[in-house]
Parts: structure tokens; sequence; C-alpha cells
């Protein structure tokens, strides 16, 4: 293969100059070139013109090769342009596949940057471009991608439409979506059906639209191509399935078999109820005697922390006792007695009788002495029946539409076990849960 053959290969976009030196400067490579159409076409009126008006320079960088940046001195030509009625009287000639008008850079190396302000943006784009392309700043590679040409837009068969926020609740648009190709098609300023009629005007051939349940985008597409079918898209079935079913089941609530409470679970009886057992309790009841034994000898206080390896602290407060059982917790679980257990055995006979609102068993509590607070009293970790009744149910989450109404739509309340709701569920709402398991089918 020949040098020519090579450039020609390397170089596409140069072939139609005439290269006069290649030297390096610095860290770059400098290429000398000038035109060599000897005429140009007006770029107003597009008629040719061999005129020459002056001469000049233009520098244009291209892009690197091997890892150098290229500096093309191009040297282009101005002409007239003799047409009376065409408004230009003077233009420069470019290179077609190198230059753009009044652009410091080669279409080469502008398509490069737009490329990569497309795909990272600006900060991330330009630290990209100084080590691939050229150094750039920022806001270059966001003109860059502004000054792209908008796709030309082809009308979709399939047309999916939906509602976007720019600022939630209170600002949206409307976007529409190739729903073959996924692709984003138009985004519309505002959501309005005067708006998605003027699209569909301006932009014929659509035949399905795939829209949600909202009457404005249907009296829109009416308007602008009535001759178009018109479906439900999937989100917003399920959307709305999950919302029916969520109502049905709130309906049809007070038809649910109330559950029997659990027996409390049986603790099995102390040894000498009213009397602490353990390891601990038994240390206090040795030391108790061995501080009062010695007492009993007439020795002082200090002697005995000296002779038992006590604090003196601990030490007073033994002699203080009259008995060990003074120095032990009451209850024999080391925990401080809770005002609500006191009303244990009470929760426990309302609760058999199915009263179970936490705000009419406080109000009966407080009628019997209960000083506590509301929340005291709902949120107690007191055992037993006290904190089983009075804890609020957990506030239920609205159904997502990603979760199918067979599980986690299902909605559980504590007075339905989940066995028998769900099969209250599937009595309701047969037909629904086949329609679901396609649905799912279709999903996966
Ligand atoms: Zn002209």
């Amino acid at each position: 293969m020949s040098l020519s053959s090579l450039f020609t290969l390397l170089f596409p976009h140069l072939v139609d100059l005439r290269i006069d030196d290649v030297y390096r400067a610095g860290l770059s490579v400098r290429i000398v070139a000038s035109t060599r159409a000897e005429d140009a076409a007006c770029p107003v009126c597009a008629t040719r013109s061999q005129r020459v008006h002056s001469r000049y320079v233009r520098r244009l960088a291209d892009t690197p090769v091997s890892g150098q940046e290229v500096l093309i001195h191009l040297g282009v030509r101005r002409f007239f342009c003799d047409v009376p009625a065409c408004g230009r009287r003077i233009f420069a000639g470019q290179v077609p596949g190198l230059t753009v008008p009044h652009a410091r850079r080669s279409r080469g190396l502008s398509d490069v940057l737009a490329g990569i302000g497309m795909a990272l943006g600006g900060r991330a784009g330009a630290r990209l471009a100084a080590r691939v392309a050229a150094a750039v700043s920022r806001m270059t590679l966001l003109r860059q991608v502004r000054a792209e040409r908008e796709p030309e837009v082809c009308v979709p068969r399939v047309l999916g439409v939906d509602d976007f926020a720019l600022r939630k609740g209170h600002v949206y648009g409307t976007l529409l979506v190739d729903a073959q190709t996924r692709r984003p098609v138009e985004l519309l300023p505002e959501r309005s059906a005067q708006a998605l009629k003027e699209w569909l005007i301006q932009h014929p051939g659509v035949e399905v639209v795939c829209r949600d349940r909202a009457g404005g985008y249907a009296d829109g597409i009416a308007q602008g191509a009535p001759e178009a079918v018109q479906v439900a898209d999937r989100f917003h079935l399920w959307q709305n399935l999950a919302a029916a079913v969520e109502r049905a089941v709130a309906r049809h609530r007070r038809d649910l078999p109330r559950t029997t409470p659990e027996p409390a679970p049986t603790t099995p009886p102390a040894e000498s109820p009213g009397i602490r057992q353990g390891p601990l309790a038994e240390r206090t009841r040795r030391r108790h005697r061995q501080v009062h034994n010695l007492l009993a000898q007439g020795r002082t206080i200090t002697e005995i922390v000296g002779e038992l390896d006590l604090a003196r602290n601990t030490v007073r407060r033994f002699a203080r006792a009259a008995t060990a059982e003074e120095l032990l917790a009451h209850d024999g679980t080391g925990k401080r007695p809770r005002r609500l257990e006191r009303y244990d055995a009470y929760l426990r006979e309302r609760f058999a009788h199915e009263c179970t609102n936490a705000v009419v068993l406080w109000d009966e509590l407080q009628q019997q002495g209960y000083g506590e607070a509301m929340r005291a009293c709902a949120t107690t970790s007191a055992p037993g029946a006290a904190s089983q009744c009075l804890r609020p149910n957990p506030p239920s989450r609205p159904p997502s539409v990603r979760s199918p109404p067979g599980s986690s739509a299902t909605p559980t309340t504590s007075n339905t076990s989940s066995n028998s709701s769900s099969k209250l569920y599937s009595e309701l709402v047969p037909n629904w849960l086949v329609s679901a398991s396609v649905f799912r089918a279709s999903l996966a």
C-alpha cells in the first residue's frame, strides 16, 4: 500500500485539500492545507461563483491522531455572489465533510464532542474529552449538544401517551412514546386535550393510542385522530385494578369472620411466689448476712469495706436494710413493674368480649384510676393482653401497582386472619385474579 493510499484511508476528510506542510509544534501536529476547488456555492441562493473576493487562513481543530492533537491551518477563499436578487454579497467557501460556517472545529471533532456530551453531559463529558478528543469546557460540550439537529419525528403506528411532572403537583407535560420501539417521540409542554389534538393533526398516521383512563387525553385523541383505536395501558390497568380491589374488600370488611384471640402464653409458676430466686438474689442475701454479722461483732463500716472488698455505699445500703428482701426487686424479673400490668386481667376480659378499641379501653382504665397518657397506654411493652389489645393497628400502605393483587395488595387487619381474608378475596375477585395472572405472565 502506497503512502497516498494510507493517507486517503486515514484522512478521508482531507482528500480534497492540497497539503502544503505537516509539522509538529509541541504536543500537537499542524497541517497546512488549502482548498483546491476553483469555485464555491453561495449558502443563500446556492449559485456557484468563481469571482474571488479575498483569501484568509482558518484554524480548525481536528480529531486527534495517535493521541496527538491535530490543528489544520486551512487557506480558504471568499467569493462574490453576483446574483442581484440574493441578499448575500460575499461568502466563504466551505470544504464538504470538513468545515462548518464559523466553526473552529472540524465536523468530525464536533461529532465526537457532541456524542460525548450526549452520553455523559457537561462535567463528566469534559473530563473524558480531555483524555480522548480535545480539552473543552463543560459549557462547550453542552453548546455542542444543543447545536445538534433534532432527529426527524417518525410518526409511530402505536403511540403511548402519559403525563409527567415538570413540577410535581403544579406543572405537568405530556410524553409521547413509540410503544413498539419504546423510544420517546415528543414532549408536549402541557397536559391538555388541545395540545395532544394539535400534535395528532400535525402527525397523521397513528393507528393505536395507548393511554391512561383520564378523559382529557381521550377527548384529544378523539378530535385529533378519530380513526385511532384507544386502549388503556398496562400500568394504569394495574393501578385501577388495585384501587378497585381495595375498595371492594373494604366494602365487605364487616363480612370477614372475626378470629378468636389466642390464649395468652402460660408462664410457669415461680417456686415460691413473692420471693425472688436466682444467683443474683442468693448473692444479695449472702452479702446482707455477712454485713449484718460483722456489724453485730462491732465492726465499723470502713472495716467491713476492707474485709468484704465492697464499695462503701454498697455496704451502707446493706447495713440500712433490715432484711435482704428489701434490696431485691418485687416481681422476680429485675424490671420495674409497669402501671398497666395491674389492669392486665381486666384488659384480657375486655378483649375476650371483643372490645379492642384502644380509645374505649383507655377511657375505661381512666375511670379505674389509670393515670397514664393514651400514648403511654398504647405503646407500653407490658406483657400479655395489655400491650396486645392496646397497641394501635399499623397504618396499611396503599397497594402498589407493581405487586399483584393476590399478594401484597391483600389488606390485612388485626381482626382478620390472613387465611380467611385471602379466601374471601379469592371469592370476591376470581376473574380479576385470572386477569392478574395473565398480566403477570405478559410482564415477565
Ligand atoms: Zn447568493
